[in-house]
């Protein structure tokens, strides 16, 4: 059973990628900025809660978080898991670990996009305006990006130590990335 976290900064590519690689796989999907905006748009007490925090590009707490992440990953079943947005701090990547063997789960890799800072930026300025996502503008990305940088890179760290993270090159077109992604997933498959 494969178990993927898709790890990168904001505006990576995760969302396109994670799409396909689902299909390929048959995994369930998880990820924690999708849960979230479901809950904003339906204008759930945790929808509400979350809504400044991410219109101001900050993390939301570990504690939601992990609460999010229990609920999705009992919804999964028997089917491997492809995590996309979380961890975001090596809090949670310890809970998750946690987590994953409590439910006799082994984590299988974990893919990290590699896109310069430049093109990211390029990259969420282009998305603002095709998907109108509040947490797009300028000031919001250089948040997340400041976000990133202090709570989530060490997150690398974290699986590299465990001998676990493959860095993908991020850049070029969609389907060259995705082929770069399946090859990491299948030297570990064999
Ligand atoms: P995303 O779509 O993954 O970029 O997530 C959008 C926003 O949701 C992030 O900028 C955070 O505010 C929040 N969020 C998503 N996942 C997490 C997480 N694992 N930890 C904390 N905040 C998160």
């Amino acid at each position: 059973m494969l178990n993927i976290i898709l790890f990168g900064a904001p505006g990576a590519g995760k969302g396109t990628q994670s799409k396909e690689l689902v299909k390929k796989y048959e995994l369930a999907y998880i990820s924690t900025g999708d849960i979230l905006r479901k809950e904003m748009a339906e204008e759930t007490a945790l929808g509400l809660k979350a809504k400044d925090v991410i219109n101001r590009g900050e993390l939301l707490s570990d504690d939601l978080i992990i609460e999010i992440i229990e609920k999705a990953v009992e919804q999964a079943g028997a089917k491997g898991i492809l995590f996309d947005g979380f961890p975001r701090t090596v809090a949670q990547a310890e809970s998750l670990e946690k987590l994953l063997e409590h439910h006799s789960r082994h984590l299988s890799l974990v893919l990290s996009l590699e896109v310069p800072r430049e093109e990211l930026v390029e990259r969420m300025l282009k998305r603002a305006k095709i998907e109108g996502r509040a947490d797009d503008t300028e000031e919001v990305i250089q948040n997340r990006f400041r976000e990133y940088e202090a709570k989530t890179k060490p997150v690398a760290d974290f699986y590299q130590k465990q001998g676990v993270l493959h860095s993908v090159v991020g850049t070029g077109a969609v389907e060259e990335v995705f082929r770069r992604l399946t090859a990491e997933i299948d030297k570990v498959k064999q």
